[in-house]
């Protein structure tokens, strides 16, 4: 019988980036939607590592299965690295990227074209019977553009550049992005890890 992974997200654009990422695992993959409700376990931590941390041995806790959650965000220089942790709600609970997008315009109006910098950042961890096993991180550097390019991609893709395309990852199809973001490199980790977990 296939072991089961939670992959403990309700977010459905990064289930299917998750889902393909770890598609050559002999695992069945299941989200928190495909669950009966459980309790929401809260962001309550102040870094990427413990928040992911907290959500991976909750859910592992709460189903009894093997858990891979992540935390993510964009880190801005200008910004001494914010939003950060604060990625989703940075514009308050209940608003869109559209409404994260333009206060993160209105942050950096000022700031000259090469203080812009910033970077993407995933951990990644896993646990099971309310243990960590494994954490791991990836990141994507780029520079935030002046206004919002492109469609593709959610959050804040519309705005951050990465240089070696010259183009926003909003303005990228999917499968360009997949090969240099922060949640590929550090699930590609989890990838490793599992594959020789599951054939030592
Ligand atoms: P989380 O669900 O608490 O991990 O929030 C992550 C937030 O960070 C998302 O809602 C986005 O605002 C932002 N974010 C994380 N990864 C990406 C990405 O790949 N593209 C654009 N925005 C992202």
């Amino acid at each position: 019988m296939k072991k089961s992974l939670l992959v403990a997200t309700t977010n459905e654009k990064k289930y299917s980036e998750i889902r393909s990422l770890l598609q050559d695992l002999d695992l069945e993959i299941v989200s928190l939607r495909d669950l009966s409700p459980i309790q929401e376990v809260p962001e309550s931590g102040v870094t990427f590592e413990k928040n992911a941390e907290l959500k991976a041995v909750g859910y592992a806790q709460q189903t009894g299965l093997m858990t891979l959650a992540e935390d993510s965000g964009l880190c801005c220089d200008a910004l001494e690295g914010a939003p950060g942790i604060y990625s989703a709600r940075f514009s308050g609970e209940g608003k869109n990227d559209g409404d994260n997008n333009q206060k993160l315009l209105r942050l950096l109006e000022k700031v000259p074209d090469n203080c812009r910098g910033a970077y993407f950042k995933c951990v990644a961890t896993l646990a099971q019977s309310g243990k960590i096993l494994a954490s791991f991180d990836g990141e994507v550097h780029g520079v935030i553009a002046k206004e919002p390019r492109g469609k593709n991609g959610f959050g804040y893709d519309p705005l951050f550049i990465y240089p070696p395309y010259g183009k926003t990852f909003g303005e990228i199809p999917q499968d360009m992005k997949f090969k240099v973001s922060h949640r590929t490199r550090a699930l590609e980790k989890v990838g490793v890890y599992l594959a020789t977990l599951f054939n030592p």
